[in-house]
């Protein structure tokens, strides 16, 4: 067995590993011990816990907390590419705030090199952490929103490229792969753990957009994207906005008009994405009959009561998110799920059975595991018990691969040749 150490941090940050105490895994409701350690990949950030004291495994195995806010929990940030196994285990301080929205992953020590809880599932390709936030930027965002002084859109897009680092928004600028198309202020939906609009004491990632782009606008940014080389992706709904089917009738008007402009199968026609929660069938079916070629639906489970919980739909029910699925697959739209992972969740074998039966039945093509950014117990508070008993997420990524259905961590994009000088 590798020689794993827990890994803590000191309050002002200096990293530690403990000379005998080994390090332990957090689930939704467990601790778990061993889990399977692997060198922490390229483009992953380290952070420390505030309040979260660390928890290690002596030699009698028994769990060993430190000192209370005196030797913090550290976890890992993965890019894209990885599922989290676990988070790192820790006990908060009595009166300790919800920690803000990231996918804190479990860390250790192993013969010396820091490691983490994760399961690979695909290369990063055009997501790769060192495709991005490169030099020329700046110089590029800013050379862009110059030509277009009165543009909100392009403005919006330069706030989340350099100030949120949102690689798609980026795409637009280094005019390459996906690219972001923010439409919506409103929402349909109150996620626990939306990263635009947060109503209690976390604060959100990102300030949701405040205007509304007209179809003219979004066409125009959407076929100079689409047509400055093969294989683009457009997309609607990014973590800046709230859920483009509250404007389903100006985006079915964008997508007629980008594909009047830049047909299908032009050599530079692309793809058309939405991310959505699949709240407004009628709607999207308008979009889809438009030339809508791809969508991504998020979904924390496919169990209605627990669908319910996390999302909080207004004027909507999990019925119609599974309509709407349906409705894309007949269709013949690329359909994956943005699944929103959670350790001892996700891998619970009542979830695992509803999603299994939700794919089949509905006809999905692709599910994306995508950690969910979110405070353990701020979850635990939001949403019921899982259903049934936990499997762990490597033998759940087993279940999802024998269903059948592509298992990926992002949208499949050919890379063309790199034009821009990074
Ligand atoms: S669907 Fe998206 S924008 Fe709407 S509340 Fe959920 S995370 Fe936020």
């Amino acid at each position: 067995m590798p020689d794993a150490r827990l890994l803590y941090a000191e309050p002002d940050g200096t990293l530690l590993e403990h000379p005998r105490l080994r390090p332990a895994g957090l689930s939704f409701n467990a601790l778990a011990r061993e889990p399977l350690w692997l060198p922490l990949p390229a483009g992953a950030t380290l952070c420390q816990l505030p309040g979260c004291t660390a928890q290690g495994i002596d030699a009698q195995g028994k769990v060993r907390k430190m000192r209370p806010g005196m030797d913090l929990a550290v976890g890992a940030l993965l890019p894209t590419g990885y599922a989290r196994q676990l988070l790192p285990a820790y006990e908060k301080v009595p009166g300790t705030a919800h920690l803000p929205l990231f996918g804190y992953t479990a860390v250790a020590a192993v013969d010396g090199e820091i490691c983490a809880a994760y399961t690979p599932i695909d290369a990063p390709g055009s997501w790769d952490p060192a495709s991005y936030n490169t030099e020329a930027l700046r110089g590029l965002v800013g050379a862009r929103l110059a030509a277009a002084p009165d543009d909100p859109l392009l403005a919006q897009l330069g706030v989340c490229a350099l100030d949120y680092g949102c690689y798609t928004a980026q795409n637009i600028f280094y005019e390459r792969w996906e690219g972001a198309l923010p439409a919506s202020p409103t929402c349909s939906a109150q996620c626990v753990g939306c990263i635009s609009e947060q109503l209690g004491e976390v604060p959100s990632p990102q300030i949701r957009l405040s205007v509304a782009p007209s179809a003219e606008q979004l066409a125009d940014l959407a076929v100079a994207h689409l047509n400055g080389g093969p294989n683009r992706i457009i997309s609607f709904g990014q973590g800046c906005e709230g859920d483009p089917l509250n404007r389903w009738r100006a985006l079915a008007r964008t997508v007629r008009l980008v594909r009047d402009r830049l047909p299908a199968d032009h050599p530079h026609g692309g793809y058309i994405n939405m991310n959505t929660n699949g709240w407004h069938t009628r709607g999207l079916a308008e979009i889809v009959e438009a030339g809508l070629q791809r969508i991504r639906v998020s979904l924390f489970s496919a169990i209605d009561e627990h669908y319910s919980a996390y999302y909080k739909p207004r004027g909507y029910s999990f019925a119609d998110v599974r309509r709407s699925i349906r409705l894309c697959s007949d269709a013949g739209v690329w359909v994956a799920l943005n699944l929103l992972t959670f350790p001892g969740y996700t891998d619970c074998e009542g979830e695992m059975d509803a999603l299994l039966e939700l794919i089949a039945t509905e006809g999905v093509h692709e599910v994306q595991v995508r950690t969910l950014n979110i405070d353990r117990e701020m979850l635990r508070e939001s949403v019921p018990e899982p259903c049934g008993r936990e499997r762990g997420i490597p033998h759940f990524l087993d279940v999802l691969r024998a269903s059948g259905v592509r298992v990926a961590t992002h949208a499949w994009v050919q890379p063309d040749p790199i034009a821009v000088e990074l």
